[in-house]
């Protein structure tokens, strides 16, 4: 009874608006504007029982695979904010920018790399009006606050706007409590802050945000092996462990005048969303730019020891950076579907159960019979001991699976009459709908190795190239 794989999909369908996906989020509890009540605030969302469950998943298959699961990469959590010097340094102060254009008659903001002409020459795309466009200006993204009870130019402090450059700024604790060799990775994932000009689309872009990154330090003559490598990794991940559709993504270089500042070379991940083909994931050559940086704004050496030449060398650094936001965001859509059956419709998220925030609905068939219902509450426990799972008995049956199928809930499981004569429930998978009589007492067990055997959550790494 397993489920079809997220490839078997007919891939024509188009990936749904945001809009279907915002609703369903909003009505089901995983995603609410914040400060609702006081109108919301744009660029800012929360999320809601089933969504921090969802996050937390994904969040949780990244440090598996990236950490976890390697011999090669260690983690840390970093603070959100740091010596203000680290962002000069970095190069964020000077040009974590964006050109930005007013409208002299709306006062309407715009990105100018948004826009659809020069803004001298095209209207505004808010209010119409030609001519009123302003000739672009940087904008500098870094939220910026103040540290201490004195608030002046002395105590300024940024919200971290990546959360990259703790690691170059750990290297040498890191490299050295850990007796590091090249190659190897410093990952961390965590809040990050951008006061985006347009934010927008649902949680795709935010002004708030959570940011996954690992900086890999590699001998500056493999740069191109091992990010060759990351590329296929990461694209690996979204498709064997995320299970997004694989015929939804696409690897796109970046052309040398679109590169930031410290790129060399970037390859994004990009998903076809309703908006048209974005950026999922980017995994830049960031060579030895942050680290010589930080050498030179702290004093301090930044270099590992290299055997081969008896001599310190400065590494250089693959980052795969992506959105936890906007990996949420990329599972709902992918995985939200609408499904004719032979009288009604069912919306499902058809997402891994790795990631479902419930993974067992126990649903029992008569209410009013209380041995029936103790049994279904024991067998519920039994599931929560091993994984997250759901009791409802408060509608009809229909209903309940629908329920359940909205929110992705990989399985269900119904105790009926016939559970008392034959000591066994039902277990529907969510997919296929089909149905498997298993013994109450093997349930728990069966039910894991489902959600284990399906959700990939085993797959090792592939090898490293040797370099
Ligand atoms: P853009 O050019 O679209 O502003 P970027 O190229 O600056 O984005 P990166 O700095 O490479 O983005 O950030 C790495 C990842 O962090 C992105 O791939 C994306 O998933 C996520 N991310 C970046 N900015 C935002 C945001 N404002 N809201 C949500 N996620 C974001």
């Amino acid at each position: 009874m397993l489920a079809r794989a997220a490839e078997d999909r007919p891939t024509a369908v188009p990936a749904p608006n945001f809009d279907v996906v915002a609703s369903l989020a909003k009505r089901r509890g995983f995603v609410f504007p914040s400060s609702e009540i006081y109108g919301g605030m744009a660029g800012f969302w929360d999320y809601g029982p089933l969504g921090v469950e969802l996050k937390n998943n994904v969040k949780a298959a990244w440090w598996r695979h990236m950490v976890q699961l390697r011999d090669d990469v260690v983690g840390i959590d970093a603070a959100i904010i740091m010596n203000p010097r680290v962002w000069e340094a970095s190069g964020h102060v000077a040009g974590f920018s964006d050109p930005m254009v007013d409208c002299r008659s709306c006062q309407n903001r715009f990105r100018e790399d948004d826009l659809k002409g020069p803004p001298s020459e095209i209207a505004c795309p808010n209010c119409g009006n030609r001519g009123s466009l302003t000739e672009a200006r940087q904008f500098n993204l870094m939220f910026a606050t103040t540290v201490g009870p004195v608030a002046d130019s002395s105590s300024v402090a940024y919200l971290r706007p990546e959360t990259a450059q703790a690691m170059f700024v750990q290297f040498d604790n890191v490299a050295t409590t850990t007796r590091r060799k090249l190659p190897f990775g410093i990952a961390q994932m965590g809040r990050s802050f951008r006061n985006e000009i347009t934010p927008g689309n649902f949680i795709f872009r935010l002004r708030e945000f959570e940011q996954m990154e690992m900086e890999f330090f590699v001998h500056p003559r493999d740069e191109d092996e091992w990010f060759a490598y990351w590329v296929e990794a990461r694209h690996r991940w979204w498709t064997d462990v995320l299970r997004i559709d694989g015929a939804r993504l696409r690897l796109r270089p970046h052309a040398a005048d679109e590169l930031s500042h410290y790129s060399k070379q970037t390859t994004d991940i990009e998903y076809e969303y309703p908006i048209g083909w974005s950026e999922l994931e980017g995994v830049a050559d960031r060579t030895d730019f942050d680290l010589k940086a930080h050498a030179a704004g702290s004093g301090k050496r930044l270099a590992i020891f290299d055997e081969e030449s008896g001599d310190h060398l400065v590494p250089y650094v693959i980052e795969p950076a992506m959105g936890v936001d906007r990996a949420v965001l990329t599972v709902l859509v992918d995985g939200y579907e609408e499904e004719q059956l032979d009288k009604e419709s069912r919306v499902m998220l058809r997402i891994a159960p790795a990631l479902a925030p419930i993974k067992a609905a126990v649903l029992p068939l008569l209410r009013n019979r209380p041995e029936l219902v103790e049994r279904a509450r024991r067998l519920t426990a039994d599931l929560k001991a091993l994984m997250p799972a759901a009791y409802d008995d408060t509608a009809s049956i229909g209903k309940l699976y629908r329920r359940q199928d909205e929110i992705g809930t990989p399985y269900c499981i119904t105790v009926d009459p016939e559970s008392f004569d034959d000591g066994a429930a039902t277990i529907r998978d969510r997919d296929s709908m089909t149905q498997e009589r298993v013994s109450l007492d093997l349930i728990p067990q069966r039910i894991s190795d489902l959600v284990a055997g399906r959700s990939a959550w085993e797959g090792v790494p592939r090898e490293a190239p040797a370099p």
